[in-house]
């Protein structure tokens, strides 16, 4: 199945015009970039001040680097260990949802740079059963906004990271996190607009969700309420949880101190870490968690739009990429692989009938394509 031209999309960026939420003018322009504001790098002199901070000869590590695998993490482990000198501990959250390649391309970097690797996993299938269950309550009245809501084991692993760097001793952690990748219109659905300041962003977000578990009454089953409660205060490094109980551990992202470019990622990481990209997907971006494939599903189905139109659109306006280029990257990776969606379903125990009813929701629309002969 091919891609399709005929898909209308923003004239500057490639936002589809089906994109529920985004507001487009006369000129065929949408609301991200009439709004856009460029991303402002705090250079690398700054990165190396701070980091120079937490250079303490008399312990073990000077800092912790999450990984999963990805691309983008483990090119911060290398930048770390290798560019900075930093003594690291890297940190992985064993997710039972995977990809097989980012969990050999853990071992391999880890190997390679000669650094510990402290890796956790939550007992009693947590993750598997709290995924299940949002995901049936997802399923009765599909939202959009609740899509977030599935990745709602790794909204919990905070806690656990900032309890093994006071165990270390730590007092600084890095993360990989692309600012590119900072999705605008999952904000939106919630009803915070892109330029909110981060105080009001926590209440209108939080106030958002309210207004979604209202209209679907099983999300506020109060036997779901502790681990949504945590998800929610523990969703990143930023939240108010994670401040609280990881005061005074600082929290740097590498990419907001220096531009993150694609060729540069990729190229250093096949050659000096022996990582390797994902078999038979077309994308390198965001294939670790194999829960990505279900979210473009439930993207698709509910706004028309998948978390790659976003990105490569803010590529667009950041000057990352031409407009050609993204329509270009868009044709080759826009694919649903529903037998990887297939395979989680099964691996949570999902009821045939819910998965099927799920599947089914794959809208008949031509701007993507999907691999159904897997
Ligand atoms: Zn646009």
């Amino acid at each position: 199945m091919e891609y399709s031209p005929t898909t209308e999309r923003c004239t500057k960026c490639i936002m589809p015009k089906s994109a529920a939420v985004v507001r487009f003018d006369a000129q065929g322009v949408c609301s991200h970039c009439t709004n856009h504001q460029s991303f402002l790098f705090k250079g690398e002199t700054e990165l190396i001040r701070l980091l120079d901070r937490h250079r303490k000869p008399e312990r073990e590590f000077d800092c912790i680097v999450n990984i999963s695998g990805g691309r983008d993490s483990s090119y911060t482990l290398l930048k770390l260990v290798k560019d900075y000198g930093m003594r690291v501990l890297a940190v992985n959250y064993h997710n039972p949802f995977v990809d097989e390649q980012a969990a050999r391309n853990i071992q391999r970097m880890v190997n390679t740079l000669g650094v510990k690797l402290v890796q956790f996993r939550f007992a009693n299938r947590i993750h598997e059963k709290a995924l299940k269950d949002i995901l049936t309550v997802w399923n009765r009245r599909p939202s959009a906004a609740m899509v977030p809501a599935i990745c709602v084991g790794c909204k919990i692993i905070w806690p656990r990271i900032l309890r093994i760097a006071k165990e270390y001793r730590i007092r600084c952690i890095v993360n990989g996190g692309n600012p590119y990748e900072y999705t605008t219109f999952k904000k939106e659905l919630l009803g915070v607009h892109q330029n909110t300041g981060l105080t009001r962003s926590y209440f209108l977000n939080a106030k958002g969700l309210v207004k979604e578990a209202l209209q679907n009454l099983s999300y506020t089953n109060p036997r779901r309420f502790p681990i949504m409660a945590k998800a929610f205060l523990f969703s990143n490094q930023y939240s108010l949880g994670s401040r609280i109980l990881g005061s005074g551990i600082e929290k740097i992202d590498l990419f907001h101190y220096i531009p993150w470019e694609e060729n540069d990622v990729l190229g250093r990481i096949r050659n000096e870490l022996g990582w390797e990209p994902p078999a038979g997907i077309s994308s390198t971006w965001r294939f670790d968690c194999r829960l990505s494939h279900l979210k473009d599903l439930m993207y698709l189905s509910t706004i028309g739009v998948t978390e790659k139109d976003d990105f490569y659109s803010k590529m667009v306006r950041e000057s990352r990429m031409t407009r050609d280029q993204a329509l270009e990257r868009i044709a080759q990776e826009n694919t649903i692989h529903t037998g990887i969606i297939e395979d989680v379903l099964q691996q949570i125990g999902m009821k045939s009938s819910d998965a099927r009813k799920l599947l089914r929701r794959l809208p008949a629309a031509n701007s993507f394509t999907a691999d159904l002969d897997r």
